[in-house]
């Protein structure tokens, strides 16, 4: 192992685990575990989805980066951007004397006052091409907590441009993993992608492979989301599909249809295996929860949703859209957002925060809860406290339903 460069933890798991046992366990959520996800507490029914919160990418990252601190005690420590979209757990990061770095638009700028004594952890969607060979460039310390699952989808985009293939990626253009995924596209000479957030955007490109949209508006439209040089006409006569790895999985494969469909309907199907490729790159953790909540939903008999994670959590806002399709549903940050007055939380597919007041019906409710793959047991515990207090109740009072 070179000693610039780690990506397989420092062996502390023993030194650090208590500090994340005593930051991120609840007693609570162990408590709703044990009485199989469904407690009731006075004429209070809480569901818990059976898949929620930290998955193995985040717990890795999270784990990896106390084991940074306790490893160089002595060292600066920079992130690149937030570990993970969670403010409880940047927080305390930053807390243990961790600077996170904000976005900028060249590596230059974002990195200008680290150091090669220093010590840089890139977080779990993992950088830029550009970003990783800037510090290398450095001479600083790396430590990689790049989720294994994200790494896969760049070997997917990697092959795509490897065999002339633009990558249509599902994911926004703006997020840090899409960022880092689509510059993978860029190391093959000629390489190409194109990012497609939704449904709607997936049908602009549909309509352009149709022959229906000019190349014009394509780039105009996609003037954000497309490669440096992107020519429609010769970068979308061939694509593979990819995903950010926590977008809604329904979507993902909607798009996918949509796309196929489109190049099917320019070229035949005879030559289609010549022009599209796919594959699933939605990473296991997200799809188990967006199945947690189906299921959840598919029972039914829940009043009033909860969806618990950072606003700027893709997979906690795809979360949030699956339940609100069905319930009123509250994307909170955490236990701040439930407060005497009202529920605290950011509308789905909205900006701005909302205070919402009689949210939780008088009389015998049933309230569904989830968190994101970001979100810590701490904080889930915190808002089952505090959804609790509203009804004068305390964790004392959960019981089998
Ligand atoms: S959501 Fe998936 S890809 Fe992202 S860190 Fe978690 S396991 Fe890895």
């Amino acid at each position: 192992m070179s000693d610039k460069y780690f990506q397989k933890g420092f062996g502390l798991k023993a030194a650090v685990g208590p500090v994340l046992a005593q930051s991120y366990h609840s007693q609570v959520v162990d408590r709703l575990k044990e009485l199989q996800h469904a407690a009731r507490a006075g004429d209070m029914v809480l569901k818990l989805a059976r898949e929620f919160g930290f998955c193995y990418g985040v717990d890795r990252a999270v784990e990896y980066a106390y084991e940074t601190r306790e490893r160089f005690p002595d060292r600066r420590l920079f992130l690149s951007g937030e570990i993970i979209h969670n403010p409880d757990v940047n927080g305390r990061l930053a807390g243990m004397g961790i600077q996170i770095l904000p976005e900028a638009e060249e590596p230059g700028a974002r990195y200008r006052e680290v150091g090669a004594q220093d010590v840089v952890i890139l977080p779990a969607f993992g950088v830029t091409v550009s970003e990783l060979e800037h510090l290398r460039h450095k001479g600083c310390v790396l430590v990689d907590t790049t989720c294994g699952s994200v790494l896969n989808v760049w070997k997917n985009v990697h092959v795509y441009a490897r065999d002339g293939f633009t990558a249509v990626i599902h994911g926004k253009h703006y997020h840090e993993e899409t960022k880092a995924t689509a510059s993978q596209a860029l190391t093959h000479p000629g390489g190409h992608y194109l990012c497609v957030k939704d449904r709607g955007e997936a049908e602009g490109v549909c309509s352009f492979i149709r022959g229906e949209l000019g190349s014009a508006a394509l780039l105009d439209r996609f003037r954000h989301a497309a490669s440096p040089g992107f020519e429609p006409e010769r970068d979308l006569a061939r694509i593979g599909l990819a995903n950010q790895t926590t977008m809604l999985m329904s979507e993902s494969l909607e798009i996918q249809e949509m796309l196929r469909l489109a190049m099917q309907h320019r070229y035949g199907a005879a030559d289609l295996a010549q022009r599209f490729r796919a594959f699933d790159t939605i990473c296991s953790a997200t799809q188990d929860r967006q199945d947690a909540v189906l299921k959840m939903l598919e029972e039914g008999g829940l009043d009033v949703m909860v969806v618990i994670g950072g606003y700027n959590s893709s997979n906690t806002q795809a979360l949030a859209r699956i339940c609100a399709e069905k319930l009123p549903t509250f994307h909170i940050r955490g236990p701040e957002g439930i407060e005497n007055a009202g529920i605290r939380h950011r509308p789905v597919g909205g900006h701005d925060e909302a205070v919402v007041s009689g949210w939780l019906p008088p009389g015998p409710v049933t309230v569904g809860l989830t968190a994101g793959a970001s979100t810590p047991n701490n904080v889930v515990g915190e808002v089952v406290e505090r959804i609790l207090a509203l009804r004068g109740l305390t964790t004392e009072d959960l019981n089998t339903a």
